[in-house]
Parts: structure tokens; C-alpha cells; sequence
């Protein structure tokens, strides 16, 4: 099973760290068709417009869209706004494989760089969570489940083999974060 981090701009290199850390076997995705080699892929932080206009690019972005809609995902940051399917603040292309709406900047300067901790459904007590220009997941659908939330905003949610994080767990010391995701990937591989 290998693991994908989408690598064309942002903190790849700490998700691709952390999921090594758990065993997991790692390839940094630069090109469309090194999709074809992994079975799962991580779109890390970062700026979403900037992948955006790289994603344009070699039919990338259809490739990537095909990707993961059928396939475990995870974004965080940035990577959730690429993944949701409606973006907002302002509005722009995304890759529509979760029903939630994203809101980018929205926490204006309250959580301009925070590190807060903030309730989760995920054993273990509360998280750490670090937050850079974080966006909002403002509309979810009725099964999107909420997984940790930050003053009654959902910041970790789940939709069948997606997930998508505000925050980025890839630079918290804990690691549950990343264990839940390749739980859900193993499970996806194990029901064919
Ligand atoms: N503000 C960034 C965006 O809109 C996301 C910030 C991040 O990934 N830390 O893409």
C-alpha cells in the first residue's frame, strides 16, 4: 500500500514524514500519472490557489479529480479546500470530492497562526491543533461526520474514504490525526 502526498507546493514533506513515522510507504506526487502508483493520497497545506493554477496544467486536475472522487483522500488546509465541493471567499475551482462548503481566510486574524487544543471524537482526549489562515467549513451534508470541532466549528470531518482537516495535524507532535487516516485507508483496501 503506498501513500501519496500530493507535492507540487506546500508542507508535502511533513505529511510525507509523519506518515513514514507510522509505517506507512510514502511517494510525493509531482506528476498526473503518478497517481496511477498509489493507493491513497494526502493534499497537504499550503496555498490553494497557487496548486490550483499547477493543477491546470497536463490535465492534472481532471486526472486528480477522478483520483479522489473513487479513492481515500485527505486534505488538510488548503488540501480541504481543494477537496470540498464548494468553495467560498472568494469562490474557485475545486475537485468536488466531499459535500461540505469550504470558506477560505475565514477566521480573519483570530486564528492567524494559532496553536490551540479543541475537542475530537478520536480516543485519546483532546487534540492539538495547529492553525494557519485556516479556512471554515461552513455547510456540511447530512452524512459527513464531525470528528473534532473548534468552538462549535467542525475543523476534522469525514465523508465514506475522504477526510478533510482546517488544521494541520501534520505538525502536531500527535499523531491520531494520521492514524485514523491510514486506518480508513487500510479498511477501503481490505473491502476491495
Ligand atoms: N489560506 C490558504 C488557502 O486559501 C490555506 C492556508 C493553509 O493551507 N495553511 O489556500
Amino acid at each position: 500500500m503506498t501513500i501519496g502526498v500530493l507535492a507540487i507546493q506546500g508542507d508535502y514533506d511533513a505529511h510525507k514524514l509523519r506518515l513514514e513515522e507510522l509505517g506507512a510507504k510514502t511517494l510525493l506526487v509531482k506528476k498526473p500519472e503518478q497517481l496511477d502508483q498509489v493507493d491513497a493520497i494526502v493534499i497537504p497545506g499550503g496555498e490553494s490557489s497557487t496548486m490550483l493554477k499547477f493543477l491546470e496544467r497536463d490535465g492534472f486536475m481532471e486526472k486528480l479529480r477522478e483520483f479522489v472522487r473513487a479513492k481515500p483522500s485527505f486534505g488538510t488546509c488548503a488540501g480541504a479546500i481543494l477537496l470540498a465541493k464548494e468553495v467560498a471567499n472568494p469562490s474557485q475551482l475545486s475537485l468536488g470530492a466531499m459535500d461540505i462548503c469550504v470558506t477560505r481566510n475565514a477566521y480573519g486574524r483570530q486564528l492567524d497562526s494559532s496553536i490551540l487544543e479543541a475537542d475530537t471524537k478520536l480516543a485519546g482526549g483532546p487534540l492539538e491543533m495547529v492553525f494557519i489562515r485556516a479556512p471554515k467549513i461552513s455547510k456540511l451534508a447530512d452524512d459527513v461526520q464531525v470528528l473534532a470541532t473548534y468552538n462549535g466549528d467542525p475543523v476534522l470531518v469525514r465523508q465514506k474514504n475522504k477526510m478533510a482537516a482546517t488544521f494541520h495535524p501534520e505538525l502536531s507532535e500527535d499523531k491520531r490525526v494520521h492514524e485514523a487516516f491510514l486506518k480508513m485507508v487500510r479498511e477501503a483496501k481490505a473491502s476491495g
